[in-house]
């Protein structure tokens, strides 16, 4: 046993052993953000994607080369595409949270904005259905222009807030990212694999996704071999296959290694 799997088996074994007893097995999800164009960076991610039979939702930046990326993602069994901001430009003034949108800006210049960057989409061939904004910064204005044109909403987070239907975050990100970019560790990063499920279990919350949160183009080699070890335990799910919460809907059954 690699020593990544041994870790897992170790440091969440127990824990999807308590959702086994209940009869339930968790819900990953799997996010991945920054792209702008096919590097070997993406093909190594959409190689994983394959392996491991796992779906990912790649949020691409609309001044990259979308189209591009619609083909080579229209190669792979289950990527989604979803918008990553407009230009991924930090335009918050000087102490104000990082971000593409703030209380200066004006419904309808935010309306423009995403506008513009869902064509781009379109004109890839791609229709999205989900925004995720960079430095997670879901602005009000932002998040009404988001409602007006029918479109998800996925930031970072601990557990869904029940107010958002619309929205689905990402929650375990592989990095970490200060000083400088890098494998999270894979001890830490369990623990909070850890806590998240454990949160879960105990309110019930069987269908609450768990969003795994990869990008690519910062991946240090520890990264990649972590998601070899971690993939197949957590057998993410296409995002659309649970996006929209409907009321009574059934617990999606998965099989936990
Ligand atoms: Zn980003």
């Amino acid at each position: 046993m690699s020593f990544h799997r041994l870790l897992i088996a170790t440091l969440i074994g127990p824990e999807l052993a308590r959702w086994k007893a209940r009869g339930h097995a968790p819900v990953f999800w799997w996010r991945d953000d920054d792209a702008r164009r096919p590097t070997p960076a993406l093909e190594r991610l959409l190689g994983l994607s394959v392996r491991f039979a796992a779906p990912i939702t790649i949020a691409a930046v609309p001044d990259g080369d979308i189209v591009a990326l619609a083909k080579a993602s229209r190669a792979i069994p289950d990527v989604e595409l979803a918008v990553h901001g407009f230009r991924h430009e930090n335009r918050a003034p000087p102490g104000w949270p990082s971000g593409e949108v703030n209380d200066l800006d004006r419904l309808a210049d935010v309306m423009s904005d995403l506008g513009t960057a869902i064509d781009v989409f379109r004109r890839a061939g791609v229709t999205p259905r989900l925004f995720v904004p960079p430095w997670n910064n879901a602005h009000p204005t932002l998040k009404r222009a988001l409602g007006l044109q029918g479109l998800g909403l996925s930031c970072y987070g601990d557990m869904r807030g029940e107010a958002e239907p619309d929205r689905l975050d990402a929650h375990l990100d592989v990095m970490r990212w200060k000083p400088e970019p890098r494998f999270r560790g894979t001890v830490r990063f369990l623990l909070r694999t850890r806590r998240l499920l454990a949160e879960r279990r105990v309110k019930a919350a069987w269908d609450e996704p768990l969003g795994l949160l990869t990008h690519h183009l910062d991946h240090d080699e520890a990264v990649w071999r972590f998601l070899e070890a971690f993939l197949p335990v957590a057998k993410p799910v296409a995002r659309t296959t649970f996006g929209r919460p409907v009321a009574g809907r059934g617990h999606i059954a998965l099989k936990v290694g």
